[in-house]
């Protein structure tokens, strides 16, 4: 997995603000259709326990 690196880190898989994950889905966030990257997101996200 390349080097992925995020800002969320509140998330369980975010270590040293890179992605820990052994993959990641980023789907859209509004729409069907993104035009901006505001408007994708992580659906891998899981919150710290
Ligand atoms: S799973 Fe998504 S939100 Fe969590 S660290 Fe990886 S890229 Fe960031």
């Amino acid at each position: 997995m390349p080097n992925i690196k995020c800002t969320v880190t509140e998330c369980a898989y975010n270590s040293n603000v890179m992605c820990d994950a052994p993959m990641i889905q980023v789907n859209h966030s509004q729409s069907e259709q993104s035009s901006t990257s505001e408007e994708t997101q992580c659906d891998t996200f899981k919150p710290k326990s």
